[in-house]
């Protein structure tokens, strides 16, 4: 990203979600499809390869365990009710502290300790369960892969992109599907049809549907145990209402007791010491923890060396106390900028000069204020202000549509945008970037801006990092 004297940045539109409504199956509601440039082969390879990846960076319990074994029995009773294609479905318990859940591509589906301890019965697992295998069912991360690659190249290619092996052309692209990447952090409507779906899949497989919404609820009332979570599933906002309603729609009837088997478990796991998300981070640094399962496919290969390349955030923070805000931000990074101006936060190596010789950043993040046309909303404001970005950056694109979130209580909108960053690869080709915008109001109604930088295929790495920075902010 190119900095201006008094900042910014660019986009276009994206195309909708395309929702359509095929095979008529046991749940009454009907799965959603989307434009997808993966055939359901290259899905299923896509997720492999990012579970052989999970399996290396995360404490995956073995197949013998009796909690794994629980979770794969409920999960085998929740797939007789998935409708749509039959996907390989696999279940895994990570040994993990905090409360997760994702799914991959194509089947793997992941429960973290965390989330079996936190859940008050079975319904409540199984809810959370019906939720991810929705995310599959419906094909929420390939489609997001196919959006963002449409929007990088255009639509005039699509189609013959992947035609050998996919993992290699997938990072070449920028998508990667490991856990936490980018693709698995699901849009508002993503959310709502997996809990739809998942509530008809409930209903099917005998557990009462009002469980879901509830531990969704209960995950957010915990908030520190689950941001992971939280992030990867947003809150579309009356979950417990429309999933009441669609219970609503279909006949009386009675739902299962909670199991002996549950209790057991539960019992289990409570007693279990599982891993935290820093624990595991750190294990991840110093090698892993399941040698056995590497694999020579290339995925692992281009994610570590991209690792070994990138820009390297510590997670100790120092506070910078700016006269507008104060924010938390990597210790081993800089602040370019004084307690009045615009700030640019980056590591040494994350900024310099452009080919027309102006400032940019590659790496970081930059901190500025824009002053709106009197009384706009928020939303309109965030529009003016990425066309304004668009102005000293032409190419810049809105991936999906902007979305409101909450920043330590304050109001606030989130937009993806790419863009091309000033980093160039050995052939002296641009490389593409990938811009993260979070505007939030202020009480004399200007708004505070933060663009996080990184180049497309080393972005993933950084985001926990800048979600952990924008946790911190507090606006003056
Ligand atoms: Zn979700």
């Amino acid at each position: 990203m190119t900095i201006y004297p008094r900042s910014t940045r660019a986009i276009a539109l994206m195309l909708c979600l395309l929702l359509s409504a095929p095979e008529a199956l046991l749940a009454r509601v009907q799965p959603t499809s989307g434009s997808n440039m993966f055939t359901v082969d290259q899905e299923i390879q896509a997720g492999q390869e990012a579970a052989a990846q999970t399996s290396r960076q995360y404490p995956v319990l073995p197949d013998s365990s009796p909690v794994t074994q629980y979770i794969q029995q409920l999960g085998r009773r929740l797939v007789q009710f998935a409708p749509g294609e039959k996907w390989p479905y696999q279940f895994h318990v990570v040994n993990q502290k905090e409360i997760n859940a994702f799914a991959l591509p194509g089947g793997p589906l992941y429960v973290n300790v965390g989330t079996i301890q936190a859940a008050d019965n079975e319904a409540q697992l199984a809810g959370v369960m019906s939720h991810e295998l929705s995310h599959i069912i419906q094909r929420h991360a390939t489609r997001a892969a196919t959006k963002q690659y449409k929007a990088q190249v255009g639509l005039g290619i699509l189609g013959a992109v992947l035609g050998g092996s996919v993992g290699g052309q997938l990072a070449g692209a920028g998508i990667s599907f490991v856990a936490g990447s980018y693709f698995l952090k699901n849009s508002r409507q993503s959310e709502k049809e997996a809990d739809l779906l998942g509530t008809d899949m409930m209903y099917d497989a005998g557990y009462d549907p009002i469980q879901l919404p509830k531990f969704f609820e209960k995950i957010e009332a915990e908030g520190s145990q689950g941001p992971q979570f939280l992030s990867d599933h947003p809150n579309p906002g009356n979950r417990i209402v429309y999933c009441e309603a669609e219970v609503q729609s279909l006949p009386p009837k009675r739902f299962r007791e909670d199991s002996p088997q549950f209790a057991d478990i539960h019992r289990l796991v409570m007693n279990m010491r599982p891993l935290t998300a820093q624990q595991i981070a750190d294990q991840d640094q110093r090698g892993g923890f399941n040698p056995n399962g590497v694999n020579d496919g290339s995925t692992g290969q281009t994610s570590s060396g991209s690792r070994g390349t990138g820009y390297s955030a510590s997670t100790n923070f120092q506070q910078l106390n700016h006269s507008a805000f104060t924010i938390g931000y990597p210790s081993n990074w800089q602040v370019y900028g004084d307690a009045q101006s615009a700030v640019t936060i980056a590591p040494q190596s994350g900024v310099g000069q452009d080919t027309n010789g102006q400032g940019a950043v590659a790496v970081g993040v930059i901190i500025d204020r824009y002053e709106p046309e009197q009384n706009v909303s928020l939303d309109q404001a965030t529009h003016d202000l990425i066309a304004n970005l668009r102005q000293s950056n032409p190419d810049l694109r809105e991936v999906g549509n902007d979305e409101g979130i909450r920043v330590n209580g304050v109001s606030g909108r989130s937009a993806d945008l790419i863009g091309t960053s000033p980093i160039r690869d050995s052939n002296q080709r641009a490389q593409r970037e990938r811009d993260w915008l979070v505007a939030i109001e202020r009480q004399d109604g200007t708004v505070l801006y933060l663009v996080f930088i990184a180049p497309q295929n080393q972005f993933d790495q950084l985001r926990p990092t800048f979600e952990q920075m924008l946790r911190t902010l507090r606006l003056k």
